[in-house]
Order: structure tokens, then C-alpha cells, then sequence
């Protein structure tokens, strides 16, 4: 058996595995009633933190199931996808916490990682908030500690997550900083009316006037944006839009076969497309993710390849939400049609940072390389 393989077995989670349905169910039949009522539901609030979902990307020496490490690549993209499918909003919020510890956990020290997992284990959320908006987030040393001034905008769990980790700049570049929300801060969920991912409560903060300790600054300056970590694990969103399309799918085969349509070759003609563009973006999101997890000292080619994954993705899901909007009809935009909601949360999500320069930088490392394109990157199961 090929070492890839032995990583691959070694890293099943199943007592995860068996959580993640229960909860993905429960997510599934809240989905559109947090989307009505713009907030994360109550009871999905309640079985996130008590059903052992938030623990399950700490390392398993604190407590976790080790989601994060690389031989747990495989459990990590499955629980993505099958978060995306029951609920973007939620997929959206676990993809941010799982991010965090993994940035902790691999520049922050023991104790702060032992620290956050003991929080995790009670109850607490954390999430990466990178966006800056006018004011951009600042920290600076003063003698009482290290002082927050500005604030972050597009912030996905805003008054949910007490346990942030946050970009901010400072004399020495960019540093992460573990903050301890106490619920008194200012979140502004009032510009976020957006299509669709209602529910993901992502608004701005200000932050201005904390102080926090050394202990609360994470790694060194530069370490959040450093590659291939930073590019390379864009492939979690993409895996989190690849459930909304599987999602997307299953609703638009279910509800062809209840209507009688299924047999005519037009609408044939649309579920081969959809079938074979989910296929395509999990072959090169799945690819993506194992090349980070396992090769990950080739740097410059996981970025390329992450960069093109998102590209696949994004055609992908734009091309289902296409053929399933048009093979549904009128109904896919009638409430309270699911095709209705997750097409919404699936266009506003795919939204994502510079997609341009991403596509841009990935043609330029396929241009410059000497390697044949079917040696570029390996698509076989391992
Ligand atoms: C549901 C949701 C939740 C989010 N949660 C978080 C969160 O928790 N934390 C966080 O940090 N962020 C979060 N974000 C923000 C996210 O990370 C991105 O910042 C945001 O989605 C960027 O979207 P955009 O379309 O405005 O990107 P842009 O990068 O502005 O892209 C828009 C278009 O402009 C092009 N473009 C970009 N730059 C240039 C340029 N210089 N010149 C010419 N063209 C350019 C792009 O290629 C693209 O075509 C969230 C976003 C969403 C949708």
C-alpha cells in the first residue's frame, strides 16, 4: 500500500464522522428559517458547541480530532463539502474557526494552543477576520500592553465568536492577534443585506481601545499571509461551494422526477452538465487539498494549483446555478423553493477575494514552467 493511502486511513475520523451527520441534519432543517430570520439558528448555535463540531479541527493532544493535521486532509474536505451542503452559512462559519486553529496551531506556542482549546471545549467560537475596511485594524505596544485601534469589516460571526483571530497591522509588519471578546464591543450588523448567506452574521467591528497582552499575539509578523498556507488553503472555501452545488443538485434532480421531467433529453442534457461540473471541481479541489496537506514544500505549485481549483469552482457552481435556474424554471425563485436560498447563498459566497489575480497568478506559474502540462500537478487518487 502506497504511504499516501496508509496517511489517508490513518486520518479517518469516525467518531467525528457520525457527529457531523447528526448535525448536518439538524443545520439542513433549520437552513431556511436562519435564512428568514437572518441570524444563525439557536439550536445550531447549541449543537455546534455541544456535539463535539468545534473541538474536531484542535489537534487530538488537546482534546480535537485532529481535522486540521495532513493525514486528516480527506475528513476535512468531506466535512466541508457536507457543511456547504447542509448549510453555507454554517459552512462558512466552521471554515473560519477550523482556519484560526490551524493558524494557531501551527505559528502560535503550546500554551496558546492549549489555552484556545480549552475554550473551544466550553463553548467558544473563533474565526479569521482579515478584511479591513476605512479604518484598517492597527496594533501597537504602549506600556499598559498592546493597543487595538481601527476595526474589521466583513466579519463572519460578528457577535458570535468570542475567540477571533485578527490581521492587524504594526511597526513590524502584520501580526495575528488572539482576541478575548467580552460582548461589550461595537458589531454593526446593519450593511450586511446581502442576497443571500444571510444567516453567516458577518458584519464590522471596531475594535478600538482594547489592549491585550503578549500572550495574544500569534506567531511572528508575516505569518498569516505566508505561503503556501495562505493561497493554498483557499481550496476549504471551494470545498464548502462544492456541497452548495452538490445541494443545489439534489434538489434540482428530486424535483424533476416529482414533476415528470427528468426523461426529456434538454433537461438530461442539464443534469449531465451539473454531474460532470460537481465532478470536475471535486477532482481539483480534492487535488488541491492533498497537495497542501502532503507536498506542501512545493510551494509555488500549491499556490498555482489552489488559485486554479477556486477558478474550476467558481465555473463550476456558476455554470449549476445556471442549468438548474433555467431546467427548474419559475419555481427556483419562488420562496419557499430551497433552490430559491441556497442559489442565493451560493452566488454571494462564491464572492471571493481578487479572483482575477488569482486565475493571473496561476497561468503565470504554468507559463514559466519547464514541466509538461500532464505533469504539472497529479490528479490520481494518490
Ligand atoms: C459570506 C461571506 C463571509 C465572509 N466572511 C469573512 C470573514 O469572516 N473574514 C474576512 O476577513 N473576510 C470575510 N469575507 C470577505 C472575503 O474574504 C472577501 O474579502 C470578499 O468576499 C471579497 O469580495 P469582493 O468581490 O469584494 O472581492 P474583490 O477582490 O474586490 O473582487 C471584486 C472584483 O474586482 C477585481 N479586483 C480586485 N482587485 C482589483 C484591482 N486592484 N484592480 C482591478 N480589479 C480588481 C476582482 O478580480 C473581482 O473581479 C466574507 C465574504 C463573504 C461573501
Amino acid at each position: 500500500m502506497r504511504a499516501g493511502l496508509v496517511r489517508e486511513i490513518r486520518g479517518e475520523t469516525p467518531g467525528f464522522a457520525s457527529r457531523l451527520s447528526s448535525f448536518t441534519a439538524l443545520c439542513e432543517a433549520r437552513a431556511a428559517e436562519a435564512d428568514e430570520r437572518s441570524a444563525v439558528d439557536p439550536e445550531v448555535l447549541t449543537a455546534l458547541r455541544s456535539a463535539g463540531i468545534l473541538a474536531a479541527p484542535l489537534p487530538r493532544e488537546v482534546g480535537g480530532d485532529g481535522l486540521m493535521e495532513a493525514d486528516c486532509w480527506s475528513s476535512l474536505f468531506d466535512a466541508l463539502r457536507r457543511l456547504g451542503s447542509a448549510d453555507l452559512s454554517i459552512g462558512r462559519l466552521f471554515e473560519g474557526h477550523a482556519n484560526a486553529i490551524d493558524l494557531v496551531r501551527r505559528n502560535g506556542s503550546a500554551e496558546q494552543l492549549r489555552v484556545l482549546a480549552e475554550e473551544v471545549g466550553n463553548g467558544a467560537m473563533t474565526g479569521v477576520w482579515g478584511a479591513d475596511g476605512r479604518s484598517p485594524l492597527r496594533v501597537a505596544r504602549t506600556s499598559q500592553g498592546w493597543r487595538l485601534e481601527g476595526g474589521k469589516i466583513l466579519a463572519s460571526g460578528a457577535g458570535l465568536l468570542t475567540r477571533p483571530l485578527v490581521s492587524a497591522a504594526s511597526e513590524t509588519g502584520q501580526r495575528l492577534v488572539l482576541l478575548d471578546l467580552t460582548g461589550s464591543e461595537k458589531v454593526d450588523l446593519s450593511a450586511w443585506t446581502p442576497l443571500g448567506m444571510r444567516s453567516s452574521a458577518t458584519g464590522s467591528v471596531d475594535l478600538s481601545g482594547i489592549i491585550v497582552p503578549d500572550s495574544s499575539l500569534v506567531g511572528e509578523p508575516g505569518d498569516f499571509m505566508r505561503q503556501p498556507y495562505f493561497s493554498g488553503g483557499a481550496w476549504r472555501f471551494c470545498a464548502v461551494h462544492l456541497g452548495g452545488m452538490e445541494r443545489l443538485f439534489e434538489l434540482y434532480r428530486r424535483q424533476l422526477r416529482e414533476r415528470g421531467r427528468g426523461e426529456d433529453p434538454y433537461q438530461l442534457q442539464r443534469v449531465a452538465a451539473c454531474v460532470s461540473a460537481a465532478g470536475n471541481a471535486s477532482l481539483w479541489i480534492r487535488t488541491a487539498a492533498r497537495q497542501l496537506a502532503l507536498d506542501m514544500d512545493q510551494a509555488e505549485r500549491c499556490v498555482a494549483l489552489s488559485n486554479l481549483a477556486r477558478g474550476v469552482t467558481e465555473r463550476a457552481a456558476l455554470d449549476i446555478m445556471e442549468a438548474v435556474q433555467r431546467g427548474a424554471g419559475l419555481s427556483a425563485f419562488l420562496r419557499p423553493n430551497p433552490i430559491e436560498r441556497v442559489a442565493r447563498d451560493l452566488a454571494t459566497y462564491l464572492r471571493q477575494p481578487v479572483p482575477d489575480l488569482a486565475m493571473a497568478d496561476a497561468a503565470r506559474f504554468a507559463l514559466g514552467s519547464e514541466r509538461a502540462i500532464e505533469a504539472l500537478w497529479s490528479f490520481d487518487a494518490d
